[in-house]
């Protein structure tokens, strides 16, 4: 049986923290775990840059609220949905994703934890586990599940190597050079293709 493990950001919805960094002035926001592998490392300094200049959660949903998922991305869901599982593998945080997943249509979605102050500042953040993706698609092959894969970042990786099938969409060239056995897909078409050529 076949299940495919989606990553959110790049690939379904605009990556959110450079929508953030858009929306509030603030540049410096726009790393990502394309530019910084070490997500640990990417994160402390992105709350430190919320924290500096009163950036507070109610800001960011506001932002989030207004994103609308990638051109294709819901066309290509339904598509997916209808002919297989499909799971959301994202390092984003729950209180982040809800306005997405409503536009998604709610599919299932395993993420992170934000840790809130009454007042709604950001002070700091529960990883449900470490490497969780790769963790994930391990755990559904371990239940005899035919696994694919997609995602378009470092944080992508490990699951896209975990799965009986990784296949990348829209990476940098560094990246997809860097991985030159991982099929390459520009466009929710072309990735459909991609994904129905390996199902089973
Ligand atoms: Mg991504």
């Amino acid at each position: 049986m076949n299940l495919v493990c989606l990553d959110l950001e790049g690939v379904l919805v605009p990556e959110i923290w450079i929508a953030v960094a858009e929306k509030t002035g603030r540049p410096e926001l726009r790393r990502t775990t394309r530019d910084e592998p070490d997500y640990d490392k990417l994160m402390r300094y992105r709350l430190e840059l919320l924290d500096k200049h009163g950036i507070t959660l109610p800001h960011i949903q506001e932002v989030i609220g207004s994103l609308r998922p990638l051109e294709g991305a819901l066309e290509f869901m339904t598509w997916l949905r209808a002919r297989t599982q499909v799971i959301i593998l994202s390092d984003t945080f729950e209180q982040f994703a809800a306005p997405l997943m409503k536009q998604l249509g709610w599919p299932t979605l395993l993420c992170h934890e934000l840790i809130v102050a009454p007042t709604g500042r950001i002070t700091g953040y529960q990883l449900r586990m470490a490497d969780q993706k790769r963790r994930a698609v391990e755990a559904l092959r371990g239940l005899n599940y035919h696994i694919v894969a997609a995602g378009d970042s470092h944080n992508d990786l490990s699951m896209l190597l975990a799965a009986n099938h990784g296949i990348l969409f829209r990476p940098t060239d560094a990246f997809a050079a860097a991985n030159p056995t991982l099929p390459v897909t520009r466009d929710h078409a072309a990735l459909r293709k991609e994904i129905e050529k390996v199902l089973k």
